[in-house]
């Protein structure tokens, strides 16, 4: 019998293809914006859809499971899920699924690197005093930065993206050291990576720290402003996991007391609004979660969630369930 999805914003329409190819019925919210909570809950209201393919901007947890009883499955565009209330879909015999594509790891791990070496050699600052006609011809010590080469990065979260991070990293000659709550074997005999027992072990020894863990009850507020007055003064700290594992306000103090070097974000903790001073700081990068906005990436990422979709209603196991 024929299956009927909604999708809660435009994806690629290599995703909408495979769902048209399996001549379901796909229906689409016309707007470019993230659909509210209460929107999502009418659309859903209006006939007995089987699948959501949802986003990391829609909150779905009992209020939506109330109000669409005959959805079976919500397959998120996205690597993390922190969007979705994971222990009510369990209560429910509700199927979750995530789109972890190898290429938005790699684009994510670029986008992590492409930060890492603008934030190193002041790129952005750089570019906004010429941008202002505040240069004025060469200077010994104009934006000075930092070098890279034999420094030490830390990854706290070492899974996919951590570890592509670490092959760039490993490139670009800096020694690698990090953290995780299991072990990662593979980057320590490719990458040479060392194992610390602890997040404070690896914000001590790192120049640059970045953060690859999922946003979970265990990693909210991870860096916290007692950990983040472990790093060194000079120390940077690249965020592209999720905003929430950082708590905001204290990087924006410790930051603008000038404890650590600076810091590069494309997630924040109240996304997509910054805590207030965040914007002024001269020594942050912010970026508006981007970091696996490139065209392969969000072609494969519509791939692998549509994939899911079709192998549920096949009868198969999808491969990417996360809350079997
Ligand atoms: P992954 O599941 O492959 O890796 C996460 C790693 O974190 C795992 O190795 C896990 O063991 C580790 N971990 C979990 N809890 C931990 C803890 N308390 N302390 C230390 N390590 C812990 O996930 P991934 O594909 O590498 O993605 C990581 C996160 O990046 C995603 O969950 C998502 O939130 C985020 N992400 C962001 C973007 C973006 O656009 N900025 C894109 C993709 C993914």
């Amino acid at each position: 019998m024929s299956k009927t999805i909604f999708v809660t914003r435009r994806i690629p329409d290599i995703g909408i293809q495979m769902l048209n190819e399996k001549q379901y019925t796909v229906d689409i919210y016309p707007k470019d914006s993230p659909i509210s909570q209460k929107e999502l809950i009418s659309y859903l209201r209006k006939k007995p859809y089987d699948a959501v393919l949802s986003l990391l901007t829609d909150t779905i947890d009992a209020k939506v499971f109330d109000a669409a009883p005959s959805v079976r499955l919500y397959a998120n565009y996205a690597v993390g899920f922190d969007n979705i209330d994971i222990v009510e879909t369990k209560k429910r015999g509700i199927t979750v699924t995530n789109a972890p594509a190898p290429l938005s790891s790699e684009a994510v791990a670029e986008h992590t690197i492409a930060l890492m070496l603008s934030l190193a050699a002041r790129i952005v600052e750089a570019d906004e005093s010429v941008r202002r006609g505040k240069f004025k011809g060469w200077a010994p010590m104009h934006f000075v930065g930092t070098d890279l080469l034999g420094k030490t990065l830390g990854l706290i979260g070492a899974g996919r993206i951590g570890e592509r991070v670490a092959f760039y990293a490993k490139a670009l000659g800096l020694k690698i050291i990090y953290t995780d709550i299991a072990r990662n074997e593979r980057i320590e005999k490719k990458y040479d990576a060392v194992f610390c027992t602890s997040p404070e072990e690896v914000l001590q020894k790192a120049d640059v720290v970045s953060l690859h863990v999922p946003l979970l009850d265990s990693t909210r507020h991870l860096i916290n402003e007692e950990r983040l007055r472990l790093m060194k003064p000079t120390g940077l700290l690249i965020n592209t996991s999720r905003g929430a594992v950082v708590d905001e306000k204290a990087l924006e103090k410790v930051l603008r007391e000038g404890r650590i070097g600076g810091a590069a974000l494309d997630v924040f903790e109240f996304e997509p609004k910054t805590v207030p001073g965040l914007t002024k700081l001269q020594n942050i990068i912010l970026t508006p979660h981007i970091a696996s906005a490139s065209v392969d990436a969000r072609n494969q990422m519509a791939e692998v969630a549509v994939q899911n979709i079709i192998d549920f209603f096949d009868g198969k196991t999808p491969k990417n369930v996360v809350n079997a």
